[in-house]
């Protein structure tokens, strides 16, 4: 799977990025994740990507041009990756005809969840955008997004730290990134419910004891206490998961 980042800032996203479990699935070719300057793209002598809104109003919005022109040299580096595969893999066809979603990370869009990672990981590409100032010239935004996201309901200064929580999560849902193919399906969201708690040594650690059940071998009902677990914990700290639980399992 390959990421490609539309930023101001590409050494922020591929610092971010290229450490830890990311990094060595970028070392083994699992994913791959470019940042792409947007400045590298402005036809402005002074190497300006912004300019005052029209309108009045605080702050400075990005322009369409370079944000345009970065996004057309991705999608044809992407065309020309997918004619390459083309050769190898006769369901790269399929490829060749859809365009890469382009995801705008924005205050303004639906709220990321792990529901919309699992969708998204399945892309072959991925194309995100990131604002920077008060944003991006709508007039762009019209002409190459495909999903307005945004990370919660609060203002960050840039899409970077956004696209990189979306990078991250997406990631771990591409097969072998994590070492163990099975600890994604079980984890928090999985089913709406909340991971149970978990214990590792010592077996009693400043009075508190693991769990006997964790003990004692018994698989049964170690999946029984962690499912009860589960439900008890969604229920208490996330009522309105609980819920929508509830409601998919009457
Ligand atoms: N003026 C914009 C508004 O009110 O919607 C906010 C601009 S914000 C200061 C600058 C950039 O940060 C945005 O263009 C967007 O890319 C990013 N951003 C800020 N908060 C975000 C959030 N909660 N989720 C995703 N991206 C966000």
């Amino acid at each position: 799977m390959r990421f490609h980042v539309l930023t101001l800032f590409p050494e922020m996203v591929l610092q971010g990025l290229h450490t830890s479990i990311l990094g060595r699935a970028c070392e083994q070719g699992l994913i791959a994740i470019e940042a792409v300057n947007i400045r590298d793209y402005t036809k402005n002598k002074h190497k300006k990507v912004d300019d005052y809104p029209y309108g009045g109003g605080a702050g400075m919005l990005m322009q369409a041009q370079p944000v345009y022109d970065a996004y057309k040299a991705v999608e044809e580096k992407i065309a020309g990756l997918n004619k390459e595969k083309e050769g190898e893999n006769e369901l790269a066809t399929a490829n060749k005809i859809s365009k890469p979603r382009v995801i705008y990370l924005t205050p303004q869009g639906s709220v990321f969840s792990q529901h919309m990672a699992e969708e998204l990981a399945k892309e072959e590409d991925l194309i995100f955008l990131c604002g920077h100032y008060e944003g991006i010239d709508e007039r762009v935004l019209e002409e190459i997004v495909t999903d307005y996201v945004s990370i919660g309901d609060y203002v960050l200064t840039g899409g970077e730290l956004p696209a990189m929580v979306m990078i991250d999560a997406i990631s771990r849902l591409v097969p072998e990134v994590l070492n163990n193919d099975v600890s994604a399906e079980f984890e928090s969201f999985h089913e709406d419910l909340l991971e149970y708690p978990q214990y590792s040594r010592p077996e009693e650690w400043q009075g508190k004891k693991v769990p006997q059940v964790l003990l004692s071998g018994h698989h049964a009902n170690i999946e029984k206490w962690r499912r009860e677990q589960s439900i008890k914990r969604t229920k208490e700290r996330r009522p309105d998961l609980y819920e929508k639980w509830k409601e998919k399992n009457k």
